[in-house]
């Protein structure tokens, strides 16, 4: 547990962690903020289970946007815990499986390895899933204590971070990352829009209310973590 009522779920590929979702224990019912690769809905339901809980408990899914190891196991975790889902309104219609994916924006050997790895793997072909809510900038989501949507464009035209005050929390999806601890700016060959995401990373920068983030990729970063994000915002502007 990371900070009270909110747990981590590491999702590993070849062996090795890869994609962070993120189960937040509410007053309300259990919360869970992306859904990891596709094929991993047991190693969610595996944690619920681990804090006392019935797959039945978890009752929102919100997507911080739309690639496939946020959104891949979505749509088997609805169809077991007939959660409702939430995301962005530009992110929407990727997840419905009403518009395809756009593709890494540009090709180089390594993107062509993992596009190959992925479709090896069966990681690249994700079930649409019905989007119950559509979410926008601003919005407080009344659940879990309250949380509020911050737009955060740029890796993807819908990307949102989500910040719970009440935990002193910020979720931050692929608006940035923290490989190693080192928060940095997202992996730019997925990133949609590298001038948006770092103008998304000022915004996160200015946000009061957090001490802990929380990555898609890479560790959380426990305190002072604004610093870090005024940090990153610094050496981008260098
Ligand atoms: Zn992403
Ligand atoms: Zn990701």
């Amino acid at each position: 547990m990371l900070v009270e009522g909110v747990h981590r779920i590491t999702i590993r590929l070849l062996g090795l962690p890869y994609v962070n979702a993120f189960l937040v224990d509410g007053e309300d019912g259990l919360i869970l903020i992306d859904t990891g690769l596709p094929h991993r809905e047991g190693r969610v339901l595996r944690t619920v289970e681990s804090i006392g809980k019935r797959p039945e408990a978890l009752r929102h899914i919100v997507i911080t946007h739309h690639h496939a190891d946020h959104t891949g196991s979505l749509a088997a975790l609805v169809a077991r815990t007939g959660a409702k889902v939430f995301v962005h309104s530009l992110d929407a219609p990727i997840v419905r499986g009403d518009r395809p994916s756009p593709g890494p924006t540009r090709e180089t050997a390594v993107s062509r390895a993992v596009l190959r790895l992925g479709r090896w793997r069966g990681l690249t072909a994700i079930a649409p899933t019905p989007v119950d809510f559509e979410l926008d900038d601003g919005q407080e989501l009344p659940i879990a204590g309250g949380i509020r949507v911050v737009h955060t464009p740029g890796h993807t035209a819908g990307h949102v971070s989500l910040l719970l005050p009440s935990k002193r929390l910020l979720i931050v999806g692929d608006a940035a990352g923290a490989l190693f601890g080192r928060v940095g700016p997202p992996i730019g060959m997925f990133t949609e829009d590298m001038m948006r995401a770092k103008h998304s990373i000022r915004r996160l920068a200015e946000l009061d209310g957090f001490d802990t983030a929380c990555f898609g990729h890479g560790t959380v970063v426990e305190d002072h973590a604004a610093v870090r994000f005024r940090r990153l915002v610094e050496r981008l502007a260098a």
